[in-house]
């Protein structure tokens, strides 16, 4: 597959000689200014994704995010129900098909909501761990619904769900 990214980058920012730097007026001159600056963020950005894997800045990213929340800035987006559940008044999100409830936090963009308050509640996550549900309510972010799980435990989850399943039916027939 040929790189199309590479044939649509910009072409490098050409160095003007002494002389021509001499006789700049001072606006080419900020504009000149302007354009090594842009070529060393260039740089720093392409250090940054060499020298980073994408799992390393995505849980760099999730760390900055969590930051910004305390409970404070949760509180006025939840609604407290009888049964215990706490819903979600907020943003949702859609993805893989699953509404997720969603906070944005300004540059980073966005963190799910239920993963916010399970840093809050119980810590960060341990090693390959995502946020599950306990309870069945959609847009339930309850700390004591919300736990670290991993794909072994959520397996096992619905395989347990599967069997009951067919218990059940077999007490119909
Ligand atoms: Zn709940």
């Amino acid at each position: 597959m040929h790189n199309s990214r590479q044939v649509a980058r910009k072409k490098k920012y050409k160095r003007p000689t002494r002389e021509q730097l001499k006789a700049m007026t001072p606006e080419e001159r900020l504009e000149h200014k302007r354009a090594l600056d842009r070529e060393r963020q260039q740089r720093m950005w392409k250090r940054r994704m060499e020298s980073s894997t994408v799992a390393e800045r995505r849980a760099a990213r999730k760390e900055a995010v969590t930051r910004a929340f305390t409970w404070k800035r949760l509180l006025p987006y939840i609604e407290r129900q009888e049964s215990g559940c706490w819903l979600w008044t907020g943003a949702f999100k859609l993805a893989n098909g699953v509404l997720r409830p969603w906070v944005q936090a300004g540059a980073f963009g966005g963190v799910r909501a239920d993963y916010v308050v399970c840093c809050l509640h119980r810590g960060r996550p341990p090693p390959y761990c995502f946020v599950a549900s306990t309870c069945a309510t959609l847009g339930c972010i309850a700390p004591e619904h919300t736990v670290w799980s991993n794909q072994a435990v959520e397996t096992a989850k619905r395989r347990r769900a599967h069997e009951q399943g067919e218990e059940l039916a077999r007490r119909v027939e």
